[in-house]
């Protein structure tokens, strides 16, 4: 066998890093712990489609011209059971399902594909389509950009008083992508929908003029992309910047679930490792927000070595994903979850309402329907596994939990919470909105018993 190279896998910046591996590192690497990643132009080559129909295969190339698609060998090998296609859950997390677009749209595309349409033709029906799908949900694009004396930092979100959202120019991307997911448009290469920014200083900066924030939370894509390199580029500066106001690192990443391997046998891992071990060293506190949404994804051994050794940095798990229609949408899903997470010792933190962009007419779940699903599985777990915020929306006034169904005065109304808020004085304020069966986001609700709008209004 040879000797694990990064670069002949993946480039250099690939998921595990360029030019790490030195020649005599004594590990080798089976064939199958490798990462390789499969999207439009080489999905037919995975060895488990090759017995699938053809008119999967055709629907999969319609709707990934429209949805970014991406896919990885763990997903696929240790993951997707391959006899319950296309309904397996981690199927329909990383494949893209015909459902997902309108029929009209459909239609449109395939049509185009079947008569060979030239690429330009393609792309701008794509364009249009993207445009009607919602791709900046929340308000994310112009609202939450900061300024450094005048300077826009576009690679910062600064959205609540105590958290600041940074985006590291490198870690745009996943190690597979999600359907359903809200950050499409960063995906599809577009340069004005992407928030990233080089450099850490500029950040620094900021929290040295902000020293109410004490959260700074690294997302993307999913930072863990980078390999350790770029990971202490970024995040070595915070550490020694020296800013008291800074408690909390936060890496918000699904790698745990989509590619476990990057905490696992090889050198690459023992520098990530040793850079979580670093930050919790130097007194801040580690929280790795880890997007889990299904329990198969915590039960490969892969994951749960991957857990352990993230643990034994001194690092914290928190757990989080939206409740999907077709993926997750059953207490009994949400309850082993939560146990599982708990058993490993990963503290379970939000349940989300998936977003309305995209997909979300596929994915999408009334309200009620969702609130249902939390207070179902939460009945089935201990105190210990209901450290979960849930259900809640994370929207442009605040993220909007829904604390339950009531009747009150003969008035059926959802009670309703801010967890957070842009503005910090109505944090933990309670209200209420009419019942409508059919509402699937908080701009399909209206205030209950005659008030004229909701306290973030
Ligand atoms: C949830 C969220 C945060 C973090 O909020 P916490 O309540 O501190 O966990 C930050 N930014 C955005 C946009 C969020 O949705
Ligand atoms: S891993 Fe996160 S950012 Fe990447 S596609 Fe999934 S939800 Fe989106």
């Amino acid at each position: 066998m040879e000797h694990f190279t990064a670069k002949n896998q993946y480039g250099k910046e690939g998921p595990n890093g360029g030019g790490i591996f030195k020649k005599d590192y004594p590990f080798k690497i089976p064939n199958i712990l490798q990462y390789k990643a499969y999207s439009l132009h080489n999905f037919r080559k995975i060895p488990q489609m090759c017995d699938l129909p053809e008119k999967l295969k055709f629907e999969i190339e319609v709707v990934a011209q429209v949805f970014p698609f991406k896919t990885n060998t763990y997903v696929i090998n240790e993951l997707i059971n391959w006899h319950n296609i296309p309904n397996d859950p981690i199927f329909r997390l990383t494949f893209p399902q015909k459902e997902m677009l309108l029929p009209h749209h459909y239609d449109k595309i395939s049509k185009l594909l079947t008569l060979g349409a030239e690429k330009e033709v393609i792309d701008k029906v794509v364009d249009e389509i993207h445009e009607e799908l919602n791709p900046h949900p929340a308000g994310q694009m112009e609202h939450n950009v900061p300024l450094l004396e005048d300077e826009r930092l576009s690679g910062l979100q600064h959205k609540y008083r105590e958290t600041v959202l940074f985006f590291p120019s490198k870690g745009q991307t996943c190690h597979a992508y999600c359907s359903f997911c809200f950050r499409w448009p960063q995906f599809t290469g577009k340069d004005e929908y992407k928030f990233a920014m080089r450099e850490t200083s500029l950040l620094i900066e900021y929290l040295k003029r902000h020293p109410e924030v004490s959260d700074v939370l690294v997302t993307g894509g999913d930072p863990m992309i980078m390999n350790s390199r770029s990971l202490r580029h970024y995040l070595e500066p915070l550490i020694h910047a020296d800013l008291p106001s800074l408690q909390t690192i936060r890496i918000g990443t699904k790698s745990l679930g989509f590619w476990p391997y990057k905490y696992l046998h090889s050198l690459e891992s023992e520098e990530v490792l040793s850079l979580f071990r670093k930050i919790v060293d130097s007194g801040k506190h580690l929280a790795i927000m880890a997007h889990f949404t299904h329990p198969r994804e915590l039960s490969t051994p892969a994951v749960r070595a991957a857990i352990k050794r993230i643990r034994s940095t001194g690092a914290v798990i928190r757990t989080q994903s939206p409740v999907l229609r077709h993926i997750n949408d059953d207490p009994d899903i949400w309850a082993r979850m939560w146990k599982l997470q708990v058993k490993l010792g990963c503290v379970p933190y939000y349940m989300f309402v998936v977003r309305n962009t995209g997909a979300q007419h596929y994915y999408g779940l009334s309200l009620e329907r969702t609130y249902e699903i939390y207070q179902e599985a939460i009945q089935q777990v201990s105190g210990l596994a209901r450290t979960v915020r849930g259900p809640s929306m994370s929207a442009m006034p605040g993220k909007v939990h829904i604390t339950g169904l009531f009747d009150i005065k003969g008035e059926k109304v959802f009670g309703l919470n801010m967890l957070q808020a842009r503005r910090p004085d109505i944090v933990m304020q309670p209200f209420f909105a009419k019942y409508n069966p059919e509402a699937t986001w908080l701009d399909e609700l209206k205030p209950a018993f005659g008030e004229k709008k909701f306290p973030f209004e």
